[in-house]
């Protein structure tokens, strides 16, 4: 007792300098994406945009022998400028022969464009858009609207080898995904996910090589950690009058802590740091009105997804021949491609989200150990160093407290009542990249149909 109490003057004398030197705050921004972000190129957007409106059309149902015009010919010169961007990148078709349905009136070999940057782990981070294109002509997508309602057939395409250069849609989206190929790869980082640039086709006749991919990912049991996708995010003047370069809207299928939730605002958050001067508008929807895109490919087999779309469109202009480089903004689409690669860059850094359930699908939260508190429970991720629990009051759906909790995977809320909070869990890597936040979710409550004597 004595011998305690003497040592005691010499630790408290230690302890100051100690508690210094660990408290040098650690910038929320890391360097390596800080530099990743800066060298995406407007200048390369521009070119690789120029390019592709060149091929005339996109159709996925075009013809694709001509070396110069048409789908053949641009997914071609996707191909091999993939290749020429970084020899990190492994580039290939992925290829599905799609038997005639709905808008697909003839078969067809399908080919999505590739790009895969391998990381330590297997699991993936998708960023896509899709280079197939369409001219629904008769007022393009304006027409389509006033009459969608009326007419749902007027959405069919009527000739497959008009010019349709779809330099905002997708083009936009597609370049974006190319020019993202290159800065990650060229940045030399070691990613912890293994990120794949994906440029689908068959978008315009329903999200065919989308879903012919995800159904494959889905059969493979393959980890989607995030898919970033992009679709009409390059124009800046909208058809009634508005013009916002300063903004992008981001769309996320609910219910609201779905995974698709915490991507979004993950990309907010993370856009805070990186982009500061983007604002981005969180859509707590799966998309616009009647509207889709190949996110919903990989949300409908349970992948964490969400679509970029411009502040204000210009329907005029989408799905005909008048969607050319002239409506696209580079300056801006520099803005959204810079964000998704902030995004992108801290999901594949950071270890995966944890898994907040048990095996029977149970959220593992509880009211122990007094009955009246909040006890969290998560499985440890791969590679976390610590963990950040958040909380917010029910009817908000932006996470309102955080805590850094250390390296466990159990931890106590003393007296906040599990019916009044929701509750989630990020894990942070020792590098101090933070996952996506897993929320416990209580779960939908459904009775039985009572048996009544007859
Ligand atoms: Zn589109």
């Amino acid at each position: 007792m004595f011998a305690v109490r003497s040592l005691l003057p010499g630790l408290l004398l230690a302890l100051p300098s100690v508690a210094m030197a660990q408290r040098v705050p650690v910038p929320d921004a890391d360097p390596r994406i800080q530099k990743l972000v800066a060298s995406v190129s407007e200048q390369r957007l521009r070119d690789l945009n120029v390019k592709l409106a060149s091929f005339a059309t996109r159709s996925t149902l075009s013809d694709a022998t001509s070396t110069t015009r048409g789908i053949g010919a641009a997914r071609q010169w996707m191909l091999e400028e993939l290749k020429r961007s970084s020899p990190r990148l492994q580039v290939s078709f992925d290829t599905h022969r799609i038997a005639p349905q709905g808008r697909i009136t003839r078969e067809v070999e399908l080919r999505n464009v590739m790009a895969v940057l391998p990381g330590k782990s297997p699991r993936r981070v998708y960023i896509t858009g899709h280079y197939d294109t369409v001219n629904l002509g008769g007022g393009g997508q304006l027409a389509l609207n006033a009459g969608a309602g009326a007419n749902p057939q007027a959405s069919r395409e009527f000739n497959h080898d008009v010019d349709a250069p779809g330099a905002n849609d997708d083009g936009s989206g597609t370049v974006l995904t190319m020019e993202l190929a290159r800065v990650f790869a060229e940045s030399g980082i070691e990613f912890d996910a293994t990120l794949v640039f994906m440029c689908w086709a068959g978008e315009e006749q329903g999200l065919i090589g989308s879903t012919a991919h995800a159904q494959q990912l889905a059969a493979d049991q393959v980890v989607v950690e995030a898919n970033f996708n992009n679709d009409i995010i390059g124009n800046i003047q909208g058809g009634g009058g508005l013009i916002d370069g300063e903004s992008v809207r981001v769309y996320s299928l609910g219910p609201e802590d779905s995974m698709n939730r915490a991507l979004a605002r993950y990309i907010q958050r993370v856009a805070a740091t990186y982009v500061p001067s983007h604002g981005i508008r969180l859509m707590a929807r799966e998309d616009r009105f009647g509207r889709g895109s190949d996110h919903s490919s990989f949300t409908s087999f349970g992948f964490p997804a969400v679509v970029f779309r411009e502040a204000n469109e210009n329907y005029s202009r989408q799905h005909t021949a008048n969607d050319t480089v002239g409506g696209v903004n580079f300056a801006y689409l520099a803005q959204n491609t810079r964000v998704n690669a902030a995004g992108a860059a801290s999901v594949a850094l950071a270890p995966p989200a944890p898994k907040v359930t048990g095996p029977a699908g149970q959220a593992l939260v509880s009211r122990n150990p007094s009955g009246y508190d909040a006890t969290l429970q998560w499985a440890p991720s791969p590679g976390a160093a610590g963990y950040r629990i958040y909380w917010r009051d029910t009817w908000n759906n932006s996470w309102e407290r955080s805590q850094v909790v250390g390296n466990v995977t159990q931890f106590t809320l003393a007296g906040l009542s599990i019916d009044d909070w929701v509750f989630g869990v990020a894990a942070i890597g020792a590098d101090g990249a933070e996952s996506l936040v897993s929320a416990y979710v209580s779960p939908t409550r459904r009775v039985n149909e009572v048996k009544l004597v007859k």
